[in-house]
């Protein structure tokens, strides 16, 4: 999972927590049951809001950043070896291409 998906869920879960904590404190409110008593939620709210903010903020990072891409070192490209351009046609030593003769049987090469 890429570092953005990961913000974007952490930002989801963050902001629904933040708009649950209001409902919640409502829900609180409306059942007379609980709401008479003591308030749990609402020291909450405050949190919530705090909550859905940084969670927006998450969101919002993870569709602007740039997804990071593993730094992968280029890998080196071996130079390439010499081109065997010529044999000597007698002996078989490589040659280089501007040799008038071969320096190991003294052949003439064309
Ligand atoms: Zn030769």
């Amino acid at each position: 999972m890429g570092k953005k998906a990961a913000l974007k869920i952490i930002g989801i879960v963050l902001v629904l927590a933040g708009i649950v904590t209001p409902f919640l404190y409502w829900e609180e409110q409306r059942s007379w049951l609980t709401g008479a008593l003591i308030s749990i939620s609402f020291p909450l709210l405050p949190y919530g809001f705090v909550m859905a903010l940084v969670g927006i903020l998450l969101i919002v990072m993870g569709i602007v950043i740039k997804e990071e891409m593993p730094t992968r070192e280029p890998i080196p490209i071996p130079p390439a070896p010499p081109l065997i351009t010529r044999i000597c046609p007698q002996c078989g030593r490589v040659l280089a291409e501007d040799m008038k003769y071969c320096p190991n049987c003294g052949k003439a090469l064309g």
